[in-house]
């Protein structure tokens, strides 16, 4: 075991450094990672797991991933299944099988009928409303319940009672007995146990009472001798709660010290989209997009879907650090993050997004060659291949303008530019639609000296484009990707953030051209498409046509110099 501070440390990890020092837990290390199964994961929880195994990584400890599975209603298998793919998709290891709490319910029942025969729990028979008008305000302190004062035995029938189903739900609760008059709420006697006739996901109809988060948490942490438990500042208050039930606990003999600690961290928010189960419930139930792992939804799933690698998520979770004060983290450095990782990795190719026809006239009807091209400047291993080359060609769109403006440097009649890997070209003659006067073909010459994309009298051209062989090309369909909120901090202002729903995050463009190596690739795999980004490619591609998700955009000048220019 090491007692170093690892190389990047935050104040968690000197917390942990410090308890290795002296020794606090015996020199172990033991986080958790606790989800509760009601929804898919997202990039909070990316962070929350990053940084629980990242430390049980850092400091050769174990790291649990654990079901927080104590609310039956709301949760489901299909969740369970897609968070530990999530958590293996990210590249953590928490060995053959997760834990759940729903395991421990024995336990915490057990625990519960200690807390009553040694004075520290009660069942209220208060409505919910009486309860909530007794539990008093941040400025004033709560009333005592009149049922506080029930005698251990009558607790521990009425509490066997609730047990056995002879009650209805919200009759009665388990709360601990602490203090009405504690300046901090969550310690006026906070409910343990409810009653709920409910099916659990896994134990089916064992139980019709269940134990509440704030008082099955600290216990599962503690059955499995965490020794740091690390969870988002919203619990911060639940601490006191947390550290009293556990010395109650451990003086009963119920559990061994030395107890686990809880350290809250700063949640992660990321702009232009909301971390939060229950809005991205809504955005799926509601049809705003087309599931959980939409590639435009910041689920771990959906960002899998749309091309982000594990290595470029744990990077950027590295990059965002561990802090104490809540704040916005901006999504271009997410961007950044993948950029940088697909730089590396992606193999290059052409493809045509919106396609242009262009004839060269001088180039023979039934010639084709096959032109070098290099699969990846950044990476020399990755070699290089053939692609072919033919009278008919497609370019971009968006590459020609008939009256350029000034600082437009591709293609326009008379100009010359390069084809990438292949030959310079001139544009002759520009072939418009006669009724709507749109352009529709340019017929342009080749030199056939420049073979390659140099030229042996040296002469410059200003701009290089892609293309693809109009005849050699695959169909494909591609799915262009914009934020799918407009404001940074959706819902700031309306205080509804679906009012902030962007109604252009999906472009699908059909048909986009693509070069033949492209056949076959299988759903995952990423290029670069030569000067349009990075593309993945999606699980609905057929034996007949393939479908892309742009993972993020190259940087492109030109929109810059537009932008500045308005
Ligand atoms: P949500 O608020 O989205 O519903 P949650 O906190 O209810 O999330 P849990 O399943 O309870 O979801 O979360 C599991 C762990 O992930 C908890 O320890 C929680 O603190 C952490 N977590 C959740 N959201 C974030 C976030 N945005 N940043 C960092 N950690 C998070
Ligand atoms: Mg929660």
């Amino acid at each position: 075991m090491t007692e170093e501070a690892p190389k990047s440390s935050d104040f968690i990890r000197e917390i942990i450094t410090e308890d290795l020092k002296t020794g606090k837990y015996d020199r172990r290390i033991h986080t958790r990672f606790p989800p509760e199964p009601n929804g898919y994961l997202h990039m909070g929880h990316a962070k929350s797991i990053c940084l629980n195994f990242g430390i049980a990584g850092d400091f050769s400890g174990k790291c649990n991933l654990r079901f927080d599975d104590t609310n039956p209603e709301k949760e489901e298998q299909e969740y369970v299944n897609s968070i530990i793919d999530s958590v293996r998709w990210l590249g953590f290891d928490f060995g053959p099988e997760p834990l759940y709490a729903s395991d421990y319910f024995d336990v915490m029942y057990h625990a519960a009928e200690y807390l009553i025969t040694a004075g520290h729990a009660y069942v209220d028979s208060q409505t919910a409303e009486e309860m909530r008008e007794n539990r008093g305000t941040l400025t004033s302190p709560g009333k005592d319940s009149p049922f506080r004062g029930r005698s251990a035995d009558e607790n521990l029938r009425l509490f066997r009672e609730m047990r056995d189903g002879r009650h209805p739900d919200a009759s009665m609760v388990l709360r601990a007995k602490i203090d009405m008059a504690s300046p901090n709420i969550n310690m006026r006697d906070p409910a343990i146990y409810r009653i709920k006739h409910a099916e659990h996901h896994r134990t089916g109809s064992i139980w019709c009472i269940y134990p509440m988060y704030t008082y099955a948490h600290p216990i599962e942490d503690a059955i499995e001798k965490i020794t740091h438990s690390i969870c988002t500042l919203e619990f911060e208050d639940q601490r006191p709660f947390y550290d009293w039930l556990l010395e109650r606990l451990a003086e009963g003999g119920l559990l061994q010290r030395p107890l686990p600690r809880q350290i809250e961290f700063a949640r992660l928010n990321l702009s232009y989209t909301v971390l939060s189960k229950r809005k991205l419930i809504q955005l799926v139930t509601e049809g705003h997009v087309r599931g959980w792992d939409d590639p435009r939804m910041p689920t771990i799933s959906g960002i899998r879907r749309r091309g982000y690698t594990p290595e470029a998520v744990r990077n950027f979770c590295e990059r965002i650090g561990v802090a104490k004060r809540d704040s916005m983290v901006d999504l271009s450095l997410l961007e950044f993050c993948i950029r940088e990782d697909l730089n590396k990795r992606a193999p290059r190719v052409m493809a045509v997004l919106r396609p242009l026809r262009m004839v060269i006239t001088n180039y023979p009807e039934d010639q084709e060659e096959e032109l070098d091209a290099i699969n990846n400047p950044e990476d020399p291993a990755a070699g290089s291949r053939k692609v072919p080359f033919s009278r008919v060609l497609y370019i971009e769109r968006d590459d020609f303008q008939e009256n350029p403006p000034k600082q437009f440097f591709r293609l326009a009649p008379g100009r010359e530019v390069r084809l990438r890997y292949a030959y310079y070209i001139t544009c002759e003659r520009v072939v418009k639609n006669e009724q709507t006067g749109e352009v529709v073909e340019l017929h342009c010459t080749y030199d056939p000296k420049t073979r390659g994309g140099d030229s042996p009298d040296g002469r410059k051209v200003k701009a290089t484009l892609h293309w693809v062989s109009a005849k050699h090309a695959l169909r494909a369909e591609a799915r262009l990707y914009d934020t799918l909120f407009i404001t940074p901090e959706p819902g700031e202002e309306s205080g509804d953030f679906r009012k902030d729903i962007n109604a252009d995050s999906l472009t699908v463009l059909d048909p986009v051209h693509v070069e033949p190596s492209l056949e076959g690739s299988v759903p995952g795999s990423t290029y670069q498409f030569e000067r349009m980004g990075y593309f993945c490619v999606d699980p609905d591609t057929t034996r007949g046509k393939l479908a892309f998700n742009r993972t993020v955009t190259l940087k492109d000048t030109w929109a810059k110099i537009q932008k500045a220019q308005k």
